[in-house]
């Protein structure tokens, strides 16, 4: 049999529904998904709990933008949202915010040419 030597990143949307420190626990999910492999080194960082970030990029539940992001996105009166987090596309990726932040500086200048007219 040949081995491999292959590194294996993991997101979700509950971080204790694993402890990633530990390579046993990092093994067990692995077979759950039917990966013949054998955890020999496991590293993390908790952006959560990191105080710099403070957070991850978004994790939504099936359904969640079709049924909030229109809602979110919507001006109220001149104010203006924007954000990664917000976009139509790479929604939590620095391409969605390019895109969210495009829309908002053209709905931004929409505004002014009306408050300018
Ligand atoms: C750990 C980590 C790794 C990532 N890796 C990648 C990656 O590899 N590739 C990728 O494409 N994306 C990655 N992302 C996601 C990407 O960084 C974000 O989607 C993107 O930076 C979001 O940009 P934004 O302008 O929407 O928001 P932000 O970059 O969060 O900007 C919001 C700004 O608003 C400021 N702010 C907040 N509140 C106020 C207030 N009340 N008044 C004034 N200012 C305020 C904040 O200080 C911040 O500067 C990563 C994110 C994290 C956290």
């Amino acid at each position: 049999m040949d081995f491999l030597d292959a590194g294996a990143v993991g997101f979700g949307t509950d971080a204790s529904k694993i402890d990633v420190e530990n390579p046993a626990a990092v093994q067990a999910r692995l077979a759950r998904l039917a990966l013949e492999a054998e955890v020999v080194a496991v590293a993390s960082h908790n952006w959560v709990d990191d105080p710099l970030s403070g957070e991850t990029w978004p994790m939504h539940r099936t359904g969640f933008l079709s049924t909030y992001l229109a809602a979110m996105q919507a001006a109220h009166g001149q104010v203006l949202f924007t954000g990664s987090d917000i976009a139509n596309g790479l929604c939590g990726f620095i391409d969605g915010a390019i895109e969210s932040g495009m829309r908002a500086a053209r709905d931004a200048a929409s505004l002014l040419a009306l408050h300018n007219s």
